[in-house]
């Protein structure tokens, strides 16, 4: 054809020209395309022209349009109604002379463009076609040619080249991008970025890890992480790290310590992942230390401090030394060893003697600071496995879990003395110590611990009374049987679950029948014997140290009920029966003044009464603690009187405001002249020297009316009311009153 001769050689000038405006375009895609459609419709003189993307496989997308071509479609549009459905199927260029006619043509669509001939040519990218280039000629007379679907051809290879390059660049652009925002994160983030190459030093490091380990990254270079790791981790770290760079896992995690620059620990959790070269072999290893030393602190401080309490539930806090808890575990411990061995073990109970003279005279910081020294010097006295315990006041109980025998034990018995004797200077006193020490020994004595400490302690009380350095443990003494024993455990749980309860009995004042005070009495509610009366266990009580918490306990029950009785408006003093042991206990007033300050009640209200038996073993001790406690304003009163034959001299120096003659000598006075002659004679003493006196065991009317007679102040017994519960006793008290007390009585 003419034409087509007439403007080869123009063609491929505009042709050339277009490659190099494309190459001007730079990486720009729309303007390439927008050029490269310009161009086909020019050079073809073609009416419009048009650059269409695929789309997801089924949708085109007009990228660029001119002419005729830039009104007539919808952006977007399905492939499936168009002519380039068969050049994309084919990948072959379609020239389409006379488009009204052909079938292959949208018809609704070319009535639109008014288009007369057409060419569509494939766009490629490599093998795979992604869109087309179309141009369209209104035309009658000149129709587009195969001349020009060839020039179309051309042009749609550059275009081609240009869009791979531009989505190439545009690939590049985007690991450009990502690699920027991988460095902003390397450079900003807050945790340590760390890249190591397979000698372990160094290759990258962010500045957030430089901050945390106090090194350049160019010192980091110089060095292996088995330089700042700490010591303690790196075995384990050193594993992993060969185990990622082998290629033999992907990534790790740990936990672990680095050395500052300057010195200082920091903890961290450490995420490395293998980074691999082009040929997939491992070249790195990225790891990102997190910075959890505060949180490591927080969890080092909740775990002392959770260690601490669990010290402090089983360590003495004066002395340090396991409590009697931990002693009690450590026993059954050692049992359970002894009985697989079939070895014995000994269990020591030892208590300081005179301590608290010390403590009285010197005040409680001595006594503390005595205590201290003498803890220390039993461990020192004993094996490493032994142990000392401190289970309260001056007593501590010691464990040898595997005694060779009796001369074995002898001899720590010896060493313990010596150590003792060695004066301990406090407050520049120097003080020799001695103690009495009893033992039980595994398994004659016992074969629980609760049973092996009550047996050591019962042998430790023996020691005492015989005043000997020791004593073991003797079953065959009638005083110790195993069942008195278990009692003492049961009383402890008694105490602690309040099955020991007071009951009232009221004292009668003889001239008007007046209720001013009661009598505080043990009763135990035993969970399966029913009601035991104070006979039955205050005896053993005594005779091991539970008396002590014992007495404490009914004080403090005595005066919670007085309190709540002032409070109601009912005025009654409470009396409450002390033992021997209360009186050899220099703490005791003190404790008692302690209670009456807690209850608020008036030391008046609270009377002690201690039989005379009591008063008489140890008369110079007890008078010391009976001064204390008259000191504090309370009323003293000495309990059975006419049972112990005291010397009316000696009763004399005591601070007593009170008598009661025993219940033997007023219940007979019915018919025994001489038990009348003994209360008689008793109430005049006790008025010769200003004590009242009371009468107890008072069961009938003519023993009240005669010891009214008698001069008696006040009665108590069963004629007036037996021992009754609070309740019961603030009942009968209404009655009594509403009837007149007189009238009553
Ligand atoms: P006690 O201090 O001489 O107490 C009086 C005892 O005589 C009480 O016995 C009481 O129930 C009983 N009694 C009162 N009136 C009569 C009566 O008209 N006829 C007869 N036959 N008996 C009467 P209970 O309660 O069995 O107490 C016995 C002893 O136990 C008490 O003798 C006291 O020494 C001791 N005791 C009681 N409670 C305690 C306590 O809390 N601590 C201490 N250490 N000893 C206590
Ligand atoms: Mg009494
Ligand atoms: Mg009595």
């Amino acid at each position: 054809m003419p034409g087509d001769n007439r403007h080869s050689a123009e063609r491929l000038s505009l042709i050339v020209e277009t490659q190099r405006d494309i190459a001007g375009a730079g990486h720009d895609l729309a303007t390439v395309m927008q050029l490269v459609a310009e161009r086909s419709q020019a050079i073809t003189g073609a009416d419009g022209a048009m650059v269409n993307l695929l789309e997801g496989g089924d949708t085109l997308h007009t990228r660029a349009a001119t002419g005729i071509a830039a009104t007539a479609f919808d952006a977007k549009r399905p492939l499936s109604g168009s002519v380039a459905k068969y050049a994309i199927g084919d990948g072959q260029p379609i020239l389409i002379e006379d488009t009204p006619s052909d079938p292959r043509i949208n018809q609704e669509l070319r009535a639109k463009v008014g288009d007369r001939s057409l060419i569509c040519v494939p766009l490629f990218r490599g093998a795979e076609v992604i869109g087309t280039l179309n141009v369209m000629k209104k035309s009658e007379e000149e129709r587009l040619t195969e001349n020009d679907r060839r020039t179309l051809e051309m042009l749609s290879m550059m275009l081609s080249a240009a869009v791979s390059h531009a989505a190439e660049f545009e690939a590049r652009r985007g690991q450009a991008e990502a690699f920027a925002r991988f460095r902003t994160l390397f450079e900003g983030a807050s945790i340590g970025i760390l890249r190591l190459g397979p000698d372990g030093r160094a290759v990258e490091a962010n500045p957030a890890l430089e901050e945390m380990l106090g090194y350049t990254t160019s010192e980091l270079a110089d060095k292996t992480f088995r330089e700042y790791m700490h010591q303690e981790d790196l075995e384990r770290a050193e594993v992993l790290f060969r185990d990622l760079l082998g290629g033999r896992r992907d990534s790790f995690q740990l936990e672990a310590r680095y050395s500052r620059r300057d010195g200082a620990l920091v903890w961290a959790h450490v995420r490395a992942a293998l980074e691999r070269d082009g040929d997939g072999q491992p070249a790195f290893a990225v790891t990102m230390i997190e910075d959890i030393t505060a949180r490591k602190r927080a969890e080092e401080e909740l775990r002392r401090q959770s260690e601490l309490n669990e010290h402090q539930a089983l360590h003495d806090p004066l002395t340090g030394l396991p409590n009697r808890l931990l002693f009690g575990e450590r026993i059954e411990h050692a049992i359970t060893h002894a009985e697989r061995r079939s070895s014995r073990l000994a269990v020591l109970m030892m208590d300081l003697n005179r301590f608290k003279e010390v403590n009285d005279s010197l005040g409680h910081q001595a006594g503390d600071e005595l205590l201290r020294e003498v803890g220390s010097r039993l461990s020192a006295a004993l094996r490493g496995s032994d142990t000392v315990a401190r289970l309260g006041g001056d007593e501590f109980g010691l464990l040898l879990p595997e005694p060779s025998g009796a001369d074995d034990l002898l001899a720590v018995i010896e060493r313990i003395r010596e150590s003792l004797e060695r004066p301990i200077v406090v407050q520049d006193l120097p003080l020799a110590m001695e103690a009495s020490i009893g033992i039980a020994i595994y398994p004659d004595d016992g074969h629980n611990a609760d049973l092996l400490i009550q047996r050591a302690d019962v042998a430790m009380y023996a020691a005492k009374q015989e005043s000997a350095p020791f004593c073991f443990y003797d079953p065959n003494a009638d005083d110790y049987d195993p069942a008195r024993l278990t009692l003492v455990a049961e009383l402890r749980r008694a105490m602690e679950e309040r099955e020991l309860v007071l009951w009232y009995q009221p004292k009668a004042v003889l001239e008007n029948g007046e209720v001013r005070s009661v009598e505080a009495l043990l009763r135990w509610q035993h969970p399966h014997q029913g009601m035991l009366y104070p006979d039955s266990f205050i005896p053993v009580a005594q005779e091991t140290g539970l008396i002590r918490p014992l007495t404490l306990y009914v004080v403090d029950e005595a005066l919670r009920q007085c309190r709540e009785w002032r409070d109601e408006g009912l005025d009654l003093s409470v009396s409450v029966n002390l033992s021997m042991r209360n009186l050899l206990d220099l703490e005791f007033p003190g404790q008692v003044a302690g209670l009456l300050r807690q209850w608020e009640v008036d030391a008046r209200l609270l009377e002690l009464e201690i039989t005379e038996s009591t008063m008489l073993a140890n008369p110079s001790r007890t008078k010391h603690v009976l001064d204390e406690l008259h000191a504090l304003g309370l009323r003293l009163s000495i309990d059975d009187f006419g049972t112990g034959y005291s010397s009316l001299a000696y009763l004399r120096r005591l601070p007593i405001d009170e008598i009661k003659i025993d219940r033997s000598f007023v219940m007979s006075m019915a018919d025994e002249a001489d038990d009348v002659a003994i209360v008689r004679s008793t109430i005049d003493l006790g008025r010769n020297l200003g004590l009242d006196v009371v009468a107890e065991g008072v069961e009938t009317r003519e023993i009240w009316d005669q010891l009214r007679e008698l001069g008696c102040n006040v009665a108590q017994g069963y004629y007036l009311s037996r021992p009754v519960p609070a309740v019961k006793l603030q009942e009968w008290l209404e009655k009594r009153r509403g009837a007149g007390d007189e009238a009553a009585a």
